[in-house]
């Protein structure tokens, strides 16, 4: 599969950008953080400005491993909501909505499920590792093995043109990509020729036959490409990936006071044991934070009091809390102009918008699939 990226999209004259659609989504884990933002949130609220974006949070996702206790979901889905708003997703130009308001997301699964082979969902890599890491919970569960076909209903429903991921659900878009071919070989509008009927078109047309193909006939499910999406290593405050499991994060709501407190016990790098050790910010991980926060002017201080031993890891801390206290004002007093009421009206109105998108696809996909339309009184 070729990979888009922002730069060859931009390149490619032929593309224009302005009515491409994007679509991506997040499951409710509660109250957002620095990596959750760097890692994702902050893309999107660049890609808003040029695509047609669909951002939802994934609920239902969110059932498929913790279905045992439910009782979050709806609380983290509003801090969800509530972060994006505070991040910069601005929902007069994108819709933001809660993929359990638009039923036609669990319709479309299981349309998807009847022409999905079991083998494609069990060989996603994430699906075994998955199970090992969450050993605490029972994933034997038909909902666990699917998800990923439920991901594809998600994107397929938008008939997205781009999906940002980072590096590791790149084989999520790919099962995607394939799922949604073999509903086109299955399922084609009236007209649409699939590629591999093209490939045979073009043999009888070597061998002296014809076969007309009507131009410009697109396929109901066009398959996606993805947006691959810059993750910085992003540490939390015990040098590992930040992430909510391992109670290391700066959440998106941290006051300046809790953010300083975190970042106090950090590890630094090994080599400093004293004061006047030198040491080096790329075995850091406060030099990692710098790297992503930090102004030019500041980095270079870092590395040159860092190598000189000229400053100490406190100072250089203290540095590194005030880009992230910078980075983070201008989100927080965003966020503090709504409140659950308001975050409720956002969702509800793109809920709106999202369904009679959705209901679009879904007739084509029914009439695609011989399913009897409900008459019209
Ligand atoms: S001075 Fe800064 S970059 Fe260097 S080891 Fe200390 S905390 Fe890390």
């Amino acid at each position: 599969m070729a990979l888009t990226t922002d730069s060859a999209i931009s390149s490619d004259p032929l593309r224009s950008t302005t009515a491409r659609r994007v679509l991506s989504g997040m499951r409710p884990t509660g109250k957002l953080h620095l990596g959750n933002y760097v890692g994702a949130l902050k893309n999107w609220v660049a890609l808003q400005k040029q695509y047609e974006c669909y951002f939802f949070i994934a609920d239902y996702h969110a059932l498929t491993t913790d279905y045992a206790d439910p009782r979050n979901v709806a609380q983290n889905t509003l801090e969800v909501a509530l972060d994006w708003l505070g991040a910069g997703l601005d929902p007069e130009i994108c819709t933001l909505f809660v993929q359990s308001h638009v039923p036609q997301h669990a319709e479309l699964h299981l349309l998807l499920s009847m022409i999905t082979p079991l083998s494609w969902l069990e060989r996603v890599p994430t699906y075994k590792e998955q199970q090992e890491n969450l050993s605490g919970k029972d994933l034997s569960t038909y909902g666990f093995l699917g998800y990923p076909l439920l991901q594809s209903a998600d994107i397929l429903m938008y008939q997205a043109d781009f999906v940002p991921v980072g590096q590791d659900q790149v084989a999520h878009v790919e099962l995607t990509r394939e799922v949604a071919r073999r509903f086109n070989q299955f399922c084609p509008p009236p007209g649409y020729v699939p590629p591999t009927h093209a490939h045979l078109k073009e043999t009888l047309v070597a061998e002296g036959a014809q076969r007309e193909i009507p131009p410009g006939i697109q396929p109901i499910l066009p398959e996606p490409q993805v947006l691959l999406t810059p993750s910085p290593k992003l540490p939390g405050t015990d040098g590992r990936k930040m992430s909510k499991s391992y109670n290391n994060t700066i959440l998106l709501t941290d006051p300046e006071p809790v953010i300083r407190q975190k970042l106090k016990p950090m590890v630094t790098d090994p080599a400093r044991v004293r004061r006047t050790d030198p040491g080096d910010p790329d075995k850091c991980p406060v030099g990692d934070l710098h790297k992503v926060f930090s102004s030019p002017e500041t980095l270079t201080k870092v590395y040159e009091g860092c190598r000189g031993a000229g400053i100490g890891c406190i100072e250089c801390k203290g540095w590194a809390a005030d880009s992230i206290v910078r980075e983070l004002a201008p989100i927080q007093e965003r966020r503090a102009r709504y409140n659950e009421k308001s975050a409720q009206e956002v969702l509800r109105n793109g809920a709106v918008r999202a369904r009679k998108r959705a209901s679009k696809t879904m007739a084509e996909v029914n009439e695609a699939m011989h399913l009897l339309p409900e008459a019209v009184r």
